[in-house]
């Protein structure tokens, strides 16, 4: 595998690095985490430099680039914190499926409008009783003449209260089968009638937030139905493998920051007369650290170079989401002693890193759920 970067990568990934330094300064992102604030002006800097049409073909005003990009960007995104990478990811990833499966009257309609910044796609699969076990949700769309007809509740809806958001949502249209054949993807605006969208209070992730969302007899016409009616499962796989690279990509560009924050802070802080680095017991945790997050970096580059080519990478990209989540949450953890009781206060970074990294290993598959599918792979049969 040839991890190396050509010129034009080294310079999107420089380009986007120097953007971020300038826009997403430690006053802002602290300010925009504490009081719950979607960062809307980093995300017009990415309308701006073309960021949101990497990933779409020219035809439709995207610029056609490859997994590859993406992951560069993401990663750089996640340097700064793996919200970024959530704001930027939402709205393609939920895109491509319109580029996919949406009629040629629906990609014409709303991926420019994406590449534009002029709306925003999150993406509502989880339920109150469907989270790793999405196929038992129970909200529902029934046609009634040109309209359907929603009813139900979402639950963790990422960022689905954002300015000019559209919801993805995926409901059930014929709940007696197996989900596999009853589930239907419909574009939903956040601000259709009977559709109500409620904060929750959570522990990180507070840039972009997420929300339950109440769906009341809600209207909408059948062409915001994208694909064909019961073949919403093809849909909600389909996007999977390519934005869980981009995600992974965002927890290896978050990790190396909390050792580079906790480097620079172990050579700075002194004790007993010495940086804190210079006893073993620290060194050993941050060599370590960093080693975890090269090993995630690899795996995550090894999936997306096998994914660009092609390939099947459904193991690669398990094993790189498990480990590069785990690394995230585990190096945030020792990030936090390093720093001792600097790293409790808010005006620090580490707390926030620490916070989001959680999150890491229950969203986008659980950790065990991706324990499962690796094991699955390895001819083993899990329940
Ligand atoms: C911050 C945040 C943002 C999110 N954003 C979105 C979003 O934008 N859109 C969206 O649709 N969802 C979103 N989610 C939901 C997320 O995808 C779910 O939380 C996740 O799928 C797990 O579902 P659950 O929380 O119901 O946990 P459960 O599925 O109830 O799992 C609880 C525990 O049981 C384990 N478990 C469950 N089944 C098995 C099994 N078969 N084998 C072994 N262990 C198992 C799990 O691994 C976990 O440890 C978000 C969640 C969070 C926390």
């Amino acid at each position: 595998m040839n991890f190396e970067l050509t010129e034009e990568q080294q310079m999107l990934r420089d380009s986007v690095r120097k953007m971020m330094d300038t826009i997403a300064t430690p006053e802002y992102i602290r300010e925009h985490d504490e009081q719950g604030l979607f960062p809307y002006e980093v995300y017009d800097k990415w309308v701006k430099m073309g960021l949101l049409g990497l990933a779409f073909p020219e035809k439709y005003g995207g610029a056609g680039g490859d997994v590859l990009d993406m992951v560069i960007i993401g990663e750089e995104l996640g340097r700064k914190g793996y919200d970024f990478v959530g704001a930027f990811g939402m709205s393609i990833f939920n895109g491509l499926n319109v580029l996919r499966y949406g009629t040629e009257t629906q990609k014409k309609d709303y991926i420019p409008k994406i590449i534009n910044g002029e709306i925003r796609l999150s993406i509502s699969m989880t339920e109150p009783d469907a989270g790793s076990d999405v196929g038992a949700m129970r909200t529902t769309a029934v046609k009634e003449g040109n309209e359907w007809v929603i009813n139900g509740q979402k639950v963790f809806s990422t960022a689905a209260d954002s300015d000019n958001n559209i919801i993805s949502l995926y409901v059930k249209t014929d709940p007696g089968v197996h989900h596999s054949k009853g589930v239907t993807l419909f574009l939903v605006p956040k601000d259709t009638p009977g559709v109500t969208i409620r904060k929750l209070n959570t522990l990180g992730r507070r840039m972009l937030g997420t929300n339950e969302i109440f769906f009341d007899n809600v209207r909408i016409p059948d062409n915001h139905r994208i694909g064909d009616v019961n073949k919403g499962w093809k849909c909600l796989l389909s996007g999977l493998q390519f934005e869980r690279l981009v995600t992974i990509a965002g927890y290896a560009g978050n990790a190396q920051t909390v050792v580079d924050d906790a480097l620079a802070y172990a050579k700075e802080r002194k004790q007993f007369g010495r940086s804190i680095g210079e006893f073993q017991a620290i060194a050993h945790m941050l060599a370590d650290m960093q080693t975890q997050v090269s090993a995630a970096r690899m795996l995550m580059l090894n999936a997306a170079v096998k994914t660009a080519k092609g390939e099947d990478a459904l193991m690669e990209i398990s094993q790189a989401k498990l480990f590069g989540s785990e690394t995230f949450a585990n190096v945030a953890n020792q990030g936090m002693q390093i720093m001792g009781g600097y790293s409790y206060m808010m005006e620090f970074p580490m707390q926030r890193h620490y916070r989001d990294a959680r999150s890491t290993t229950i969203t986008a598959g659980t950790s065990q759920m991706q324990r499962n599918v690796i094991a699955n792979l390895m001819g083993l049969k899990v329940k």
